[in-house]
């Protein structure tokens, strides 16, 4: 298991000390999700924030793309560092052209789908592909409970790797925890997102400890 903590929850109050914790617990990236205010509702960063990111953390910057036409703006967040960027199925009519950009600037490519969006229609991209991020929960919205269909996608996609000889990595991102983690691991996914199951009121480091006890 990858665990990708999420920058957005942790906030930007102590944040070498909040980085150093991290690593030091153990997970290996950091999940970085950019709002535009227009594909989900809010703001967070930009990428000036992941330039800084990149001089401060070893850890692997692991860019969600929350944002509307992700291809005018994928260059800047790979030139300003970015290991992996994460681009929206729904959120781009040139997904072809845009994961091209991404490799072009020599940075990993995901692609996510929203819980109501099927497996079938990324399938032509499969093969071009670092990572598949399956959305538990509808992205931008806050309080909602794991969605249980969405298990059965992750299950797809280890299908249509195996069948197709493939091998991206598969996340999940939405209101993950470590009560609910061994339901993603079982149905295949490999790379955990987790905001609020890692910042809350309990230290980092115990907080990822509970996740690696569950793949134990
Ligand atoms: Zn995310």
């Amino acid at each position: 298991m990858i665990l990708s903590p999420s920058l957005y929850n942790a906030g930007v109050c102590h944040l070498e000390q909040t980085l150093s914790d991290i690593e030091k617990a153990g997970a290996q990236y950091l999940h970085v999700d950019i709002l535009d205010n227009t594909f989900v509702p809010s703001l967070s960063f930009g990428p000036k924030i992941v330039k800084d990111l990149k001089k401060m953390t070893d850890l692997v910057l692991d860019v969600h793309m929350m944002v509307d036409t992700p291809e005018n703006c994928v260059a800047d967040f790979c030139q300003a560092g970015a290991d992996i960027v994460t681009v929206h199925y729904e959120a781009t009519s040139h997904l072809g052209y845009t994961i091209q950009e991404i490799k072009k600037h020599h940075a990993k490519v995901g692609v996510a789908i929203n819980p109501a969006t099927p497996v079938c229609v990324i399938e032509p991209v499969l093969q071009d592909v670092d990572q598949v991020l399956v959305m538990t929960i509808n992205p931008g919205r806050s309080g909602q409970k794991l969605i249980l269909s969405t298990l059965d996608k992750i299950r797809e996609l280890v299908q249509i790797r195996n069948a197709k000889n493939l091998h991206f990595d598969i996340q999940v991102d939405g209101n993950i925890t470590p009560d609910n983690v061994e339901k993603v691991l079982d149905a295949g996914a490999n790379v955990i997102v987790s905001g609020g199951g890692i910042f809350n009121e309990h230290p980092i480091c115990e907080n990822i400890q509970k996740f690696f006890e569950v793949e134990k």
